[in-house]
């Protein structure tokens, strides 16, 4: 048996490259080693649809996510998927931090957010009466989206346009073949295997997507893409609706990590904090968040959130990050790589997706989509 194209992974980068090559391309197949899609990373985060704001300038987290936000928000609007511009706050609470808003803002508009705003300490009681802040931006373009239904969309798009998906498939290795071929050879949970043979294979692995490209013979260490685990943690807060209006979130702190632990609110007004960035050296899928960290997470938000209550706070949940960077590393972009050079015409690679990957799918999709041709 012979495909045309193959894509490993159903998480939101997967189904989005489905959708938006199922309008051009015949014979796809989807392998996802979870009984369905989207139980990943693409189910454990924060479901901003970001600016675009701290990326570098000329990344391509800077470029994606700017055009994957205006994609995001017309595809929610064409086909009724709930999302609210909301908009963001960056608030410093003390002139130290508020120094650091001129290089955010700096950043933003070099990214080519223009409606990004100085706030005074006035403008942002008036706005967010909960928060204490000195200063603060304000980000009118970032918002929420319901990313599940996000991805209901995709797997209905691709449906409609034949796309296959087969679920508890495990990839497990890929042999290449003659004249751009590739064998690929994966398992069911039942022990029985399946291999078969493509011709595009487009890895969309997630947390795995480093150990599936050393898996066809790529040099993972000399490429850059070697993925280290980073975890979030959530806490829910139960406040009243209203509490507060947008995201709030403060200075990032310089190790690149992460953005701070923020206020975030979903399309149901729930409010939660997080999340928080901690390095998993032994990779291992730790999702656990207990209370042990409840109060780094209260001392943290109640510098700008003062009238959070610590019993109002339980643990929620947690994602990992695939993140490019070790601890003390500078921020790493995005890998979406057709591996022709390497010798695999036909592979494009996308490792390191993490924030904004989200917000960037559809255009990280179009993407692919040219890189394939
Ligand atoms: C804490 C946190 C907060 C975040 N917040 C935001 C945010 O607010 N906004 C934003 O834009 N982005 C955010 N992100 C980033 C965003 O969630 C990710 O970039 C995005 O979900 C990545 O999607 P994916 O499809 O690459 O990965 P995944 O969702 O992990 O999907 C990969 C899929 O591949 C499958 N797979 C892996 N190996 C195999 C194999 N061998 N065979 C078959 N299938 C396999 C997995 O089962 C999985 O379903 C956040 C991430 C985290 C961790």
């Amino acid at each position: 048996m012979e495909i045309e194209t193959t894509i490993i992974g159903a998480g939101i980068i997967g189904l989005a490259i489905a959708a938006e090559l199922s309008e051009a391309h015949k014979d796809i197949f989807v392998l996802e080693r979870n009984e369905t899609f989207g139980l990943e990373t693409s189910s454990r985060n924060s479901e901003v649809i970001h600016a675009g704001i701290y990326y570098p300038e000329g990344s391509l987290k800077a470029r994606l996510c700017v055009e994957g936000n205006r994609l995001l928000y017309d595809i929610c609007r064409a086909r009724n998927i709930p999302f609210r511009r909301c908009g963001k706050m960056i608030v410093a609470v003390d002139e130290q931090e508020e120094e650091k808003l001129e290089e955010i803002l700096a950043r933003a508009k070099a990214n080519g957010i223009e409606d990004i705003q100085r706030l005074s300490r006035r403008d942002i009681r008036q706005m967010e009466p909960q928060v204490h802040a000195v200063a603060g931006l304000h980000s009118p373009s970032t918002g929420i989206i319901d990313s599940r239904r996000l991805m209901r969309h995709f797997v209905a798009k691709a449906k409609r346009n034949r796309v296959n998906f087969v679920y508890h498939a495990k990839v497990e290795r890929i042999d290449k073949l003659d004249e751009g071929r590739y064998d690929v050879h994966g398992a069911y949970p039942d022990g029985e295997t399946f291999s078969f043979a493509t011709r595009h294979l487009i890895n969309c692995g997630g947390l795995e997507s480093d150990i599936l490209a050393t898996s066809m013979g790529i040099d993972i260490a000399a490429s850059g893409y070697e993925q280290h685990f980073w975890k979030g943690r959530y806490f829910s807060v139960d406040v009243g609706p209203e509490f507060i209006h947008r995201l709030v979130y403060p200075v990032p702190q310089p190790a690149n990590v992460g953005l701070g632990i923020h206020a975030t609110i979903d399309v149901r007004g729930r409010m939660r904090l997080g999340p928080d960035a901690e390095h998993l050296p032994d990779r291992s899928y730790d999702y656990t968040v207990d209370r042990s960290e409840q109060r780094a997470f209260f001392e943290s938000v109640r510098r700008f959130l003062p009238s959070i209550r610590y019993e109002d706070m339980n643990p929620e949940m947690a994602g990992i990050r695939p993140k490019l960077q070790r601890p003390g590393d500078d921020v790493k972009d995005f890998v979406i790589q057709e591996e022709t050079e390497k010798g695999f015409p036909g592979v494009v690679n996308l490792v390191g997706i993490e924030s904004p990957g989200l917000t960037s799918c559809m255009a990280i999709a179009k993407a692919v989509r040219c890189k394939l041709g």
